[in-house]
């Protein structure tokens, strides 16, 4: 059990939009803070588009999975961060070319091929107050940890601390660039939807695991 295929990351695609959908008014709430509010709508409008293209394919395999995923969110969110989402799944389906499986060393290079992608196209580093205070510290854990689905629960608490800490940084990129100083005492939008994706892959996982779906 330690593979993946594309109707389970299909099935992964699916939580991590449910789980997005449901929390889009926070989302939206933590972007108007620092930014323009649109942040929760966007990505959960992205996600959902996603899931519906993702639904329409007959059989796919997993690079169709990972790039038509990423394609959508690029295409349905637009502006800068639907680039740096669909750049991360983007980044992830060349490690998925010609695989009918994916290993837990496939899905570490996966991983940390879509941080590189997300670093280099933002331009940000850990500390900016970014997505990318909680997508290193998950996918440094989940590196760290063999057994594919205890990596994906190590994952959900890193990103999310990585998500809390975001609180006392001050803004470097993006819109919430110009708070400045005042983005302090409010987490980052983008990091916290990086926590909901790994906290919603870990659940689905869970799930499989007690045989519950
Ligand atoms: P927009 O700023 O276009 O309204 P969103 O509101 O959808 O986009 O997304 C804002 C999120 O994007 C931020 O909370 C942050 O996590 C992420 N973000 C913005 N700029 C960058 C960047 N340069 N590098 C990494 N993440 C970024
Ligand atoms: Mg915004």
């Amino acid at each position: 059990m330690n593979t993946i295929n594309a109707t389970q990351f299909i099935a992964m695609f699916e939580a991590m939009s449910e789980s997005i959908n449901q929390q889009r008014d926070y989302l939206n709430k933590l972007d108007s803070a620092l930014g323009d509010g649109d942040h929760g709508t966007g990505i959960s409008t992205a996600f959902s588009s996603a899931v519906e293209e993702l639904h329409g394919l007959s059989t796919p395999t997993l690079v169709d999975v990972l790039k038509i995923g990423a394609l959508t969110i690029m295409n349905r969110m637009g502006g800068a961060s639907g680039a740096l989402f669909g750049s991360m799944f983007l980044k992830g389906a060349l490690t998925a070319k010609g695989k009918s499986e994916l290993s837990k060393t496939d899905m570490d290079t996966l991983w940390t091929n879509a941080l590189e992608g997300v670093k280099q196209r933002g331009k940000s580093e850990v500390g900016d107050k970014t997505m990318v205070d909680a997508l290193e510290p998950a996918v440094t854990a989940y590196c760290a940890e063999p057994d594919m689905r205890l990596a994906w629960h190590q994952a959900a608490l890193a990103a999310r601390e990585g998500a809390k800490r975001t609180e006392t940084m001050i803004a470097k990129h993006g819109r919430a660039k110009f708070s400045g100083e005042r983005s302090v005492g409010h987490q980052d939008a983008g990091a916290n939807t990086v926590a909901y994706m790994f906290e919603s892959i870990d659940a689905y996982w869970q799930k499989v695991t007690h045989g519950e779906i």
